[in-house]
């Protein structure tokens, strides 16, 4: 090829390729970002944000991930004595209990996590959890033999799935189980996996803190962004994360906790000690699944900053970010997801 022809090949191909950005920048122009704001859910507040070409389509798609969320409260909750979750605890331990695909895939997972964390995660542990409620709202801490009383109707190993029928059984007298470190993660995934499938273009489902994303990110940006909140400090944020295609989660002593004795007191239980999990002041969980951020993420914060170290790195596409005494404890590849930090 003569050097003038090489050239004018690359001329074109140049241009070609410039128009082709522009078209593709066209096409992700033309797309519009819905947010729901926030709307009480679950126990805490729910927020869907959508991109889709038609601001009609994200507001439909809202709502339908929005009522999968309701009926999957309606199943899981702890609260509501007309779930099929309390049925279960008032009745599992007379005789087996049929329950929906969606709660027994909740509670089969459940049990593996207890079983990846050794025990750390436990739905089991709704006795104890129940005393410490009790506390928040009188100020007076359970006496360590209630709490000692509570403690012996805990155990995962107590917990009895029959995958075939689909039911639940207690193994022990007295338990109660409580899916509030993981049912919220669960609704997030599902109510995710329904806007995909109405045609959405990206998404993000905030549940309580209990994020997932996909696809294209909101407001013509390049990454979804997601703030990570500074533990003791109410509404700042210690770092940005750039999370495209995965969940986020984090549990810690900053959302809901209470002051006894001068002691910070999370609502997350050791099931070991029947005491309020303290090491750590906060765990953010990245990876996959919502699910998975969420059991992980209440796993963690119970087997402090050494062993729930040992565990992410032990798991695939998993990430944390630990803060411990105001320091950041991070897992191998947790900083490529952090975009901007604090100063
Ligand atoms: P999260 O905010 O996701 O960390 O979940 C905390 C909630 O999970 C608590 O409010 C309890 O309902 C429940 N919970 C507390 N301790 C545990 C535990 N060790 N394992 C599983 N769930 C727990
Ligand atoms: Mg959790």
């Amino acid at each position: 090829m003569e050097p003038s022809n090489k050239y004018r090949v690359v001329w074109y191909a140049a241009v070609m390729l410039l128009m082709l950005g522009f078209v593709l920048t066209a096409q992700r122009r033309r797309v519009v970002t819905v947010d729901s704001g926030s709307r009480p859910l679950m126990g805490t507040l729910a927020r869907i944000v959508v991109v889709a070409k038609d601001s009609a389509r994200a507001a439909e798609a809202i709502e339908l991930a929005f009522d999968e969320i309701v009926s999957l409260e309606r199943l899981m909750s702890d609260f509501d004595p007309n779930s099929q979750l309390s049925l279960v605890n008032r009745r599992a331990f007379t005789e087996p209990v049929p329950v929906d695909d969606s709660l027994f895939e909740v509670l089969s997972a459940s049990i593996e996590y207890s079983r990846l964390s050794d025990g750390a995660f436990d739905i089991t542990v709704g006795p104890v959890v129940g005393l410490w409620r009790a506390e928040r709202n009188t100020g007076v801490p359970p006496t360590l033999q209630a709490l000692e009383e509570a403690r012996r109707a805990v155990g995962w190993q107590s917990l009895l799935l029959d995958p075939g029928k689909k039911t639940v059984r207690f193994a022990k007298p007295g338990m109660h189980l409580d899916l509030g470190g993981i049912a919220k993660g669960y609704a997030v995934d599902r109510a995710l996996e329904l806007l995909g499938q109405s045609g959405a273009q990206g998404a993000m489902v905030d549940l309580g803190g209990n994020i997932r994303t996909f696809g294209v990110p909101a407001h013509g940006a390049r990454h979804w962004n997601i703030g990570l909140q500074d533990p003791r400090r109410n509404e700042h944020t210690l770092a940005v994360l750039n999370l495209d295609n995965l969940a986020v989660a984090t549990s810690g002593d900053y959302r809901r906790f209470a002051v006894v004795n001068g002691q910070r007191l999370s609502h997350i239980i050791d099931p070991n000690t029947a005491q309020s999990a303290q090491s750590v002041s906060s765990v953010t969980i990245i990876a996959p699944s919502a699910m998975q951020t969420d059991a992980l993420s209440t796993a963690v914060t119970v087997l402090g900053d050494q062993k729930g170290l040992l565990l992410v790195q032990s798991l695939p596409q998993v990430e944390t970010i630990i803060i411990k005494n105001g320091a950041m404890i991070k897992s191998a590849n947790a900083a490529r997801f952090i975009a901007k930090t604090a100063n």
